[in-house]
C-alpha cells in the first residue's frame, strides 16, 4: 500500500520561490574588478528569469550541456538557477586545468554554449576557440580588460539579459531525477568522470547542510563561499544559502588571503569553507583584524592540521572544522563536531576532533570494506576502503553504460580512500589506496605520516611519497616545506618522528622544498612531486 502524502518533486525551482516570496531582501554581494556589485534576492531571481529567457532566445535544447568558466559571483548563482530550473544541465568547468584536460571535458560534454567571465577569457580562449561543437559564447565581463576576439559566437551576458524575453510563471521540473548539474573529478589519476546530480541530490545535499549538527547554516547567516563555484557546486553552498536565506558574499577574482581576509572583516562573514591550502595561506594575515563574527570556518578536502586549527582558534576565535566529501559525494558526506562522547574532554582534545572528518550526515552511509571483501568493524582500529551509499552519492559516471567499476555490486561507492571509524561513527582518513607506501611486505600510510610531519610547528607542508629502493621495494621519502626557511634540516624531522611513529616509518630521506606542487584545485599532486623528486635524482 503508498502512502497519501503530497507527490511533489524535490527540485530547485523551490529554492526560486524561496527566492521570490519569502527572501526578497537578502542579498548577494560580489567584488569585481574595481567595483562591489550588490543584489537582492529577487532582483537576482529576475535577472534568473531573464536568463531562462537568453537560454530560449539562443535555443539551447532541454537536457543540453551549458558549461561554465566563471568565479564565485552573482551572475554565476543566476547560471546556477537559470540552467537546471529550465530542464537544462549545468556545466561547471575548472578553468585550472591544462588544455588537453579541458578540451576532453568540452567535447565529453558536448557543451552546446559557453558562459565565461572576461577575466578568465584570456587564459582558455585558444582552446575554447578550437571546441567547434560549442554554439554560442557569452561573455560576462568582470571589468577585465581582455579584448573581445572576433568570433561570431560571442556575446555579451548584460546585453543579452536587458533584450530578454523573460520566462514568467511557475518554473517546472517535473521529475525530482532530472539532471541538474554536470562536475567532472579533479582527474589526479587517470582521465577526468564527469558526476551527473540531479535536482533531488541537489535538494537533499542543501537541506543537509542546514542541520545543526552538520554546517548548521540558517537565514541569519553571511556566507562566504571560498571553495570555487567550479568545484562540486562550491560544496553545496550556494543551493543551501538560497533555501535558507541567508546572504551570500562572493569573492569574485579577489581570491588574495589578504583579501578574502578583507571580506569576511568588512562584510561579517559568519560561515566560510576553503581547502587547507586557503587557511593556512591566509594565517598571516589574521593579526590585527576583526573577525569575530565567524562562527564557523570549513577547512575540508585534505587533512586538517590541528596546529594551523589552533593558530585560528587562538586569534580568530574559531578553530578549523573538518569535513569528508569527494566530488561523486554532491560533496559533502561527514563534518566534524563535537558530541556528547566528547564531554568533560579538555580544548586540545576538541581541537584533534574537529581536525579530523567527524561523522555521517543523516540520509548517507559509511562502510569499510576489507581485500577480502568482508566488512570491517567500527572499532577505531580495522582500516578498510571507505565506501559510502546514498541519494547524494554518485551511481555512476556521465556517458559510461554499465556499471562503473567504482560502484560495487550493492550499489556502495568506492572511495579509494582507507580509513577508520570508531564506535562513535568518526570517521578517520589515513590513506588512499592509490597512495599507500608498501615496505618490506608491510604498509606506511602516507596521509598518517604527513600528518605527523605537519603536527611541528617549524613545518608549514609536508607529502610523502614512494620512492624504489632495493631492499624493502619501497620507502617513504618526504618533501617538506619548512615555515621559516634555513631553520629546519631532514635531520629535525626525523627527530621529531621518533617516538610518534614506529621507528621502520621514518623516511631516510627528507627534503627541504620550496614548495608542494599543487594540482588545479589546490591538492597535493603527489603525481608532479614524484616527477620532480625523479628529475632531481
Ligand atoms: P575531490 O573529488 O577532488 O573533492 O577529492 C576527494 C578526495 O579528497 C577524497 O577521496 C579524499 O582522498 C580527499 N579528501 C576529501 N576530504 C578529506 C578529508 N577531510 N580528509 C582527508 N582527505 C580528504
Amino acid at each position: 500500500m503508498l502512502g497519501l502524502m503530497q507527490d511533489r518533486p524535490l527540485s530547485l525551482p523551490m529554492l526560486m520561490n524561496r527566492m521570490e516570496n519569502q527572501y526578497r531582501d537578502k542579498t548577494v554581494t560580489t567584488e569585481q574588478i574595481g567595483y562591489v556589485m550588490t543584489a537582492g534576492y529577487g532582483e537576482v531571481a529576475t535577472r534568473i528569469r531573464a536568463l531562462a529567457g537568453v537560454l530560449d532566445h539562443l535555443g539551447v535544447p532541454r537536457d543540453a550541456r551549458v558549461g561554465t568558466f566563471g568565479w564565485n559571483t552573482q551572475r554565476h548563482l543566476e547560471l546556477y538557477m537559470a540552467v537546471p530550473c529550465t530542464n537544462r544541465v549545468l556545466h561547471t568547468i575548472n578553468h585550472r586545468l591544462s588544455a588537453s584536460q579541458l578540451t576532453f571535458i568540452v567535447n565529453d560534454a558536448e557543451d552546446d554554449v559557453l558562459f565565461v567571465d572576461r577575466s578568465i577569457l584570456a587564459s582558455i580562449w585558444p582552446v575554447i576557440e578550437a571546441c567547434e561543437r560549442v554554439r554560442h559564447i557569452v561573455v560576462m565581463d568582470d571589468g577585465a580588460d581582455f579584448p573581445l576576439p572576433d568570433d561570431p559566437r560571442i556575446h555579451d551576458y548584460e546585453a543579452l539579459l536587458a533584450a530578454a524575453v523573460p520566462v514568467d510563471g511557475i518554473l517546472e521540473v517535473a521529475d525530482e531525477r532530472t539532471a541538474a548539474a554536470l562536475c567532472y573529478t579533479s582527474g589526479t589519476t587517470g582521465r577526468p568522470k564527469g558526476v551527473l546530480y540531479d535536482h533531488r541530490s541537489i535538494v537533499l545535499h542543501a537541506l543537509m547542510l542546514q542541520l545543526v549538527d552538520s554546517f548548521g547554516l540558517r537565514e541569519s547567516d553571511t556566507i562566504m563561499p571560498v571553495v570555487p563555484m567550479f568545484h562540486v557546486n562550491a560544496w553545496g553552498l550556494p543551493y543551501a544559502a538560497l533555501m535558507c536565506g541567508a546572504d551570500l558574499v562572493m569573492p569574485g577574482t579577489s581570491t588574495r588571503p589578504e583579501q578574502l581576509v578583507e571580506q569576511i572583516e568588512r562584510h561579517r562573514v559568519t560561515f566560510t569553507a576553503a581547502v587547507t591550502t586557503v587557511w593556512r595561506d591566509a594565517a598571516g594575515f589574521l593579526d590585527g583584524r576583526d573577525l569575530s563574527s565567524l562562527r564557523h570556518i570549513v577547512c575540508g578536502g585534505g587533512a586538517v592540521p590541528v596546529s594551523l586549527s589552533r593558530h585560528y582558534r587562538d586569534t580568530v576565535g574559531q578553530p578549523l572544522r573538518n569535513a569528508w566529501g569527494m566530488t561523486e559525494t554532491s560533496p559533502v558526506v561527514t563534518s566534524a563536531r563535537i558530541t556528547t562522547a566528547d564531554r568533560g574532554l579538555d580544548d586540545e582534545h576538541h581541537l584533534e576532533v574537529l581536525a579530523g572528518p567527524g561523522t555521517a550526515l543523516p540520509l548517507t552511509e559509511l562502510r569499510l570494506m576489507l581485500d577480502d571483501g568482508s566488512l570491517a568493524p567500527h572499532d577505531g582500529q580495522a582500516r578498510g576502503e571507505l565506501q559510502v551509499a546514498g541519494p547524494t552519492i554518485a551511481g555512476g559516471y556521465f556517458g559510461q553504460t554499465g556499471r562503473s567499476e567504482a560502484v560495487t555490486e550493492d550499489g556502495w561507492l568506492r572511495t579509494g580512500d582507507v580509513a577508520t571509524i570508531d564506535p562513535h561513527g568518526r570517521l578517520r582518513i589515513v590513506d588512499r589506496t592509490k597512495d599507500l607506501i608498501k615496505s618490506g611486505g608491510e604498509w606506511i600510510s602516507s596521509v598518517e605520516l604527513e600528518n605527523e610531519i605537519m603536527a611541528d610547528s617549524r613545518v608549514a607542508e609536508a607529502a610523502v611519497i614512494a620512492v624504489p629502493n632495493d631492499r624493502w621495494g619501497e620507502r617513504p621519502m618526504a618533501c617538506v616545506v619548512p615555515v621559516a626557511h634555513g631553520e629546519l634540516t631532514g635531520d629535525d624531522v626525523r627527530e621529531f618522528l621518533r617516538g610518534r611513529v614506529a621507528g621502520w616509518w621514518i623516511p631516510e630521506e627528507v627534503r627541504i622544498i620550496d614548495e608542494v606542487p599543487k594540482t588545479a584545485t589546490g591538492k597535493f599532486s603527489k603525481v608532479s612531486l614524484r616527477e620532480m623528486v625523479l628529475q632531481e635524482n
